[in-house]
Parts: C-alpha cells; structure tokens; sequence
C-alpha cells in the first residue's frame, strides 16, 4: 500500500474505506452500505487526505447548513441584498440544468468546488429530483429549504446583473478598472457556465477572479458540464487538489461515491433486476447507446457494436451455420445489460444470441430494463430508471458507453471502469475502429474555458501531465 492512502477492508467495507461518513440510520437509505456487497471493492485508493477533508466538510455542512443560527444571519444578507463580509458561512448554490447525466456531473463539479474553497454545498431541488439520491451528508440536509428567500436570489440568467460574466463585460464596456461591482462585492454572484459562455463568463477560471469570488458569500452555479478538470489550472487549486487526489482520474469515482446514493425506491429497482438478470453471470457486459441523432439507423449502430465487442473480445461471434449441441449444464456466463432509449438494438442482439450459438460456445443472456423513447427530465419516474440504469452499468465488469454521453460517463466513473467508447460515426460510415478504449474513468469536459486570464496564461494551454484531451471529443479535456 503507498503512503498517504486508505485501505479498504475487503469487498464488505461498508464504509468503503472511509470514503462514507458513519452516523447514518441504516435503513433510511440502504443503497449507502449494501452497494458494498453489489460492487467489487475500489481498485482505486482513497487518500488519507481525502477521507479527512471529507469529514471536516461535514462538520462545517452541519455548523452551516439549513436552518443553523449561521446560516440564518447569511440568510439576513439576502435579504437586505447587502454583503457585510460578517457572517462566517459561504455557500454554492446548485441548480439542475439538463439529463441526469449532466446533473450529476455538475453537481459533483461543484461539490468539489465547494470543498476547495471551503464552502456549503446546497441544492435547489426541482420536482424531477425528487426520491432520486439520499442525503450525503449526516446530521443536516443539502437540500435549500422551502422558504429560501428566492427574491433576494439573481434570475439564473446570463443577462443579469449578478451574472458574473455580465458583470465583467459591463466592466470592459466602461473601460474601468474601479467598477462598483468590484469595490463593494455584492451578497450573491451566479456563474453561468454552460457550454456556450463566453470569454467574460469563462474568467470563473482564472486565479484572479477566483480572489474577488472569495468575498461572495452566495454563489449559484449553473452548467451543463463536468467542469472540474479545469479546476487543477486554477494556481491557488493545485496543491489542494495534489493532496486530496494523487491519483487525478479519480475524483469523480471518488466524489461520485460519496454522493450519490440511490433512495431505496430507486436501490429496490436496482437490486431487483440485478438479482433477476445479472447475479449469476461469470460476466456482466454494459452497453450504453445513446442516439443523440434519430437519424442515424439502428442496424448501423448494432454493427457498430458488434465489430467492437468482436475485435475488442468483449462478446463472443454467433456461429450462422451449425447448432453446438452441449450435454453439459450451462449457466449463463454473460449477461448483457444494454440501456438505450429505444427497443431495435436490444431486440436484435437477443435474437442474434437466441437464434445460433456462440462459437465459443458460452451462454449469452441479452437484458434491458426499459426503453423510455424519449428523454423525460421533468418526469420523475423516468429519472428513477435513468438513475437505477446508470448504476447498473456501473455495477457491470466490461462497459461500451457511446461517444459525448455524460449518462456513460457516470456510469464508467461509479464503476471505476476505462470503457471502449463507440467513436461517433461520420456520414452513417462505420469509423474505423468502431471504438477506443478511455485513458481513464473520468468523465470528459465537454467545453474546457478557452479565455486568456488577463494576459498571464491562456487556460486552455495548460495541458498538464494528468490533463488530456479526451478519446471522443478532441476539443474536450479530461483528467487522465
Ligand atoms: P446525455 O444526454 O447522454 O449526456 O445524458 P443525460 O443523462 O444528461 O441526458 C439523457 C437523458 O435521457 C437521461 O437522463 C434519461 O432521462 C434519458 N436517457 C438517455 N438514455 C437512457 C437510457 O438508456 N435509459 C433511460 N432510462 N433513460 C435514458
């Protein structure tokens, strides 16, 4: 074991390690310490840092969060829309944008955020997230109360005057480098960080509007991305982000764990189809589609996966032209968990294994919970399948996510897995290869901030040793 990290006691470490805070009642959310018997144990060490930071961010949760006399005095400054700089508790406040993928990735980007700059992380929850994940942290809610005084709050909208990007262009506007909005700081700042944002806006990640940040006691983050790798090219970010991830691929499967715990109507659904489908195979294969182009053909998108599974050896070929008769008694050895909006893919492959044997002469078992046919955020029975799919995938040994998915990404980041990701195809040819194995589970960013910070270093250009560009979109970068 290397030095610095945390051992994990065995495929029954409830705690995963340290990773999990104890304190919780156990039956109020069953997925945080029976996943341990679902999953493989965490190739991938915790530090020791890490698990600390973890514990002193509850502590601060607990003296801060909803409803706390701190939290009440912050709540005064909102309302009076007046920053004192008095009130000792600071806050990032999430809002849901977009599919549950993307949610998810932001909100872990965020919490990180919150961690570095020693921050509460609260959440404005929208009805589709309702009964969805379990309270992370003990003894407190991350959930923003009910009566949050929403008035005091900027509209999420990048035309607003508390939208920092809007603050700075009106700044360069006025050519003035005394801008009332830089002298007195006001009580609340929304950054917009989705993936059209603009220079102005993408000044979030240079060192020094990180300072000005600082004296914000209300932040409110919106995105669509998983912006946490541009965080490691902010200079006063580094040695924190050292310490709490040596190993730098790691941190959504890390922070993704710690998090995201299904409730147990959603861990019910899991655990139900995992027993019926997928515990007794030797291997469990997860094949992630997205068609983000109803377009594209559905058999073009099988061959795809078929040449992939074949040459990558994920899947055994069928043999066309005779039976393999068997005396012996098979059990299933694969099972196959396809997840998809849509049936043909599914429906194909099981015939596929249905009709003829497999040369190597396994048993192939094709599955798929459900296919919803259209992308339903608002819906908050189809954000429970989404939810309760994502995590089977990740609960799978060999994973094929498709290209730009964040739903693929996190599944690949809870499961610790390097997936083969389908390459988008070009003019519906099949690319050459039909997939590439990921660098490393950490999910990609989509729109990395391409601004110059005040002339001192361009963001984009610092591609350190552990930030890549990533395998499905070049323009992306990940961590590596
Ligand atoms: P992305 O658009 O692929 O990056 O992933 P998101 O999760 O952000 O958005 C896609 C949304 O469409 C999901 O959250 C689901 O609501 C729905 N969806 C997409 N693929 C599937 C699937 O395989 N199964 C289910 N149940 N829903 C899906």
């Amino acid at each position: 074991l290397e030095d610095g990290f945390v051992a994990s006691n065995g495929p029954k470490d409830k705690l995963l390690g340290g990773l999990l805070p104890a304190g919780f009642h156990e039956g109020t959310c069953l997925s945080r310490y029976q996943s341990a018997s679902y999953r493989k144990a965490s190739p991938h060490l915790l530090s020791h840092y890490l698990s600390r930071r973890l514990r002193k961010y509850e502590a601060l949760h607990r003296r801060c969060g909803p409803n706390t006399a701190l939290y009440n005095k912050t709540i005064e400054q909102l309302k009076n829309r007046h920053n004192n700089g008095t009130a000792g508790c600071n806050y990032v406040v999430w809002i849901p944008f977009s599919g549950l993928g993307n949610r998810m990735l932001t909100l872990a980007s965020a919490f990180l955020y919150a961690l570095l700059t020693n921050r509460v992380l609260l959440i404005h929850p929208d009805a589709s997230m309702r009964d969805l994940f379990c309270e992370p942290f003990p003894h407190t809610s991350w959930l923003l109360p009910s009566d949050f005084p929403m008035k005091g709050f900027p509209k999420f909208s990048r035309t607003n005057p508390r939208c920092y990007g809007k603050m700075l262009r009106r700044k360069a506007s006025a050519n003035s480098s005394d801008d009332a909005a830089a002298q007195r700081p006001p009580a609340t700042v929304y950054l917009y960080l989705f993936h059209d944002y603009d220079d102005f806006d993408m000044h979030f990640f240079c060192e020094d509007d990180q300072q000005f940040l600082r004296k914000i006691p209300w932040l409110v983050i919106e995105s669509d991305n998983y912006f946490a790798p541009s965080l490691f090219s902010i200079p006063s970010y580094e040695e924190e982000l050292s310490r709490l991830f040596p190993k730098r691929d790691t941190v959504f499967h890390h922070l993704g764990r710690y998090l995201f715990h299904p409730t147990n109507t959603v861990w019910d659904m899991i655990t139900r189809y995992y027993q019926a489908y997928l515990a007794k195979a030797k291997e469990r294969v997860g094949i992630q589609i997205r068609i983000f182009n109803r377009g594209s053909p559905f058999m073009h998108m099988l061959d795809q996966i078929l040449a992939c599974s074949l040459r990558e050896n994920l899947l055994p070929d069928v043999n066309l032209k005779e039976p393999i008769v068997s005396t012996t008694n098979k059990v299933v050895s694969k099972a196959v968990l396809v997840t998809c909006l849509h049936s043909e893919v599914y429906e194909k492959m099981k015939t596929m294994y249905y009709e003829h044997p497999a040369v190597t002469g396994e048993i192939v078992g094709v599955y798929q919970p459900s296919h919803e046919e259209v992308q339903q955020t608002k819906e908050e029975t189809h954000n429970k399948k989404a939810w309760a799919e994502i995590y089977l995938l990740s609960l799978t040994d060999v994973l094929v996510t498709s290209a730009w998915s964040t739903f693929g990404y996190v599944a690949q980041g809870l499961g610790g897995l390097k997936p083969w990701i389908l390459i988008r195809s070009e003019n519906m040819t099949m690319p050459d290869p039909p997939c590439r194995r990921a660098l490393s589970m950490d999910p990609c960013f989509h729109n990395p901030p391409t601004c110059s910070c005040n002339g001192k270093r361009d963001v984009d250009k610092v591609l350190v040793s552990y930030v890549r560009h990533c395998e499905d979109l070049s323009s992306g970068l990940k961590l590596v």
